[in-house]
């Protein structure tokens, strides 16, 4: 154990951020105890991109090596146009500098796996964080109150302690909606050995095989917010079920009620302060960002890297935290903000300005980033 032995942080939520926040003070040497409002912990969702910082950060937590089976495959990847012309080709994606796709259960999975000492207390809902005087102390809405060295706010775009440090709503809707599946087996064919995007008129769909072979596809379209539907398999059906295969092969390889849906939001910006005495906002609570880019989670695994290498430099925590915050919100911020220009050329549904940008695409080419999801 280094110099932080004995001190004790309090990890609000088990999400991506909490989890790996959690592994990495532990292995620091502090006493950790996670917080979540789940009655059990666990993880839907479907697919999830996670590039390689975060992946480099994932093997030296030890979770890395769950997650890959075998050699990830090289994928032709690019974006396409509902009829199937490429906009733009991005050759087959190597693997040391593309994204690894893994089901987010099996990251959820291997992060609990790679806990350590740490406790879990699940059922359990934070109200809000107050300053103790010697600690910060958090209460619950049963009643509670608990007291550690620091606490980590890791509860997501909706996060309640956020909400007790600043005044105003942050959380924005972006305007799209998105479905997102995971085919039941592996696809044979193109669905196999491609990936990428193809972008309609307010309607976009993506998708990419995942390690363990099966392939994550995701549709996003302009819709009201909040609105509800009862069937997503038959609502992506009719958005997007006659473009070019596979889509319509994936679609109908993943089951029925296996499609889930969720309004996209981001923060709005600029972003507020992840350090607030000893309490730090990290992942969501800190930037949510919309999924464009498929960096939310990996810069979750990043933030918990950074604020536990600050936390080891610097013993004062309250100065350790704002050098955490330097260092985190101004890249964060640069993500939500790029991510945010993604989705909104994306989305675009109005006839003569879609043609230009479908041209500006094919003709400059120059958008390589988007390429490699
Ligand atoms: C459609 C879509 C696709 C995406 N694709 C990708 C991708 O490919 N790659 C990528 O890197 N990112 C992706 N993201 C983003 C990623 O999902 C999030 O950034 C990431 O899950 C955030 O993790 P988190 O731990 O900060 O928050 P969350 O996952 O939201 O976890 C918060 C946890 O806190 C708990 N909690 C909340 N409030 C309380 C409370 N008051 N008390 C106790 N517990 C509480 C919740 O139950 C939850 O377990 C995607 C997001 C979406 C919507």
């Amino acid at each position: 154990m280094d110099e932080s032995s004995g001190r004790s942080a309090l990890v609000v939520g088990a999400g991506i951020g909490g989890l790996t926040v959690a592994a990495a003070l532990d292995r620091a040497g502090w006493r950790v105890t996670v917080l979540e409002r789940a009655p059990q912990l666990g993880e839907v969702g479907a697919g999830i991109s996670i590039w390689p910082r975060a992946w480099a950060i994932l093997t030296e937590l030890g979770v890395a090596e769950h997650l890959v089976d075998g050699v990830r495959p090289a994928i032709q990847a690019g974006l396409r146009r509902p009829d199937g012309r490429w906009l733009a080709k991005a050759g087959a994606a190597t693997t040391a500098r593309g994204p690894v796709m893994v089901h987010r259960a099996r990251l959820h999975e291997a992060l609990v796996g790679s806990l350590g000492e740490v406790e879990i207390r699940t059922g359990v809902t934070v109200d809000q964080v107050c300053d103790g005087g010697r600690g910060a102390v958090v209460e619950t809405t049963a009643g509670d109150s608990l007291e550690a060295d620091l606490v980590v706010a890791a509860d997501g775009i909706r996060s309640s302690i956020r909400s007790g440090v600043r005044s105003r709503d942050d959380v924005r809707y972006a305007g799209y909606t998105a479905y997102r599946g995971v085919t039941a087996k592996p696809v044979p064919g193109e669905a196999s050995t491609s990936g990428g995007e193809t972008w309609g008129a307010g309607v976009r769909f993506g998708y990419a095989p995942l390690v363990d072979g099966r392939t994550y596809w995701f549709v996003s379209a302009n819709r009201p917010a909040g609105e509800r539907s009862d069937d997503h398999h038959r609502d992506v059906t009719a958005l997007v079920g006659d473009w070019h295969e596979p889509i319509a092969q994936l679609i109908a390889a993943t089951p029925a009620d296996a499609v889930l849906r969720n309004d996209i939001c981001d923060l709005r910006l600029p972003l507020g302060r992840f350090d607030h005495g000893r309490v730090a906002l990290l992942g969501d609570a800190a930037h949510a960002m919309t999924p464009n880019l498929g960096q939310g989670a990996c810069a979750a695994v990043e933030d918990a890297a950074a604020l536990v290498a600050r936390l080891v430099d610097e013993p004062e925590i309250g100065r350790a935290l704002t050098a955490y915050d330097r260092e985190r919100r101004p890249a964060t911020q640069r993500l939500v903000r790029a991510s945010r220009l993604v989705g909104t050329v994306g989305q675009i549904d109005n006839g003569a300005v879609l043609a230009a940008r479908d041209a500006g695409i094919t003709g400059v080419g120059a958008i390589a980033g988007l390429l490699g999801r």
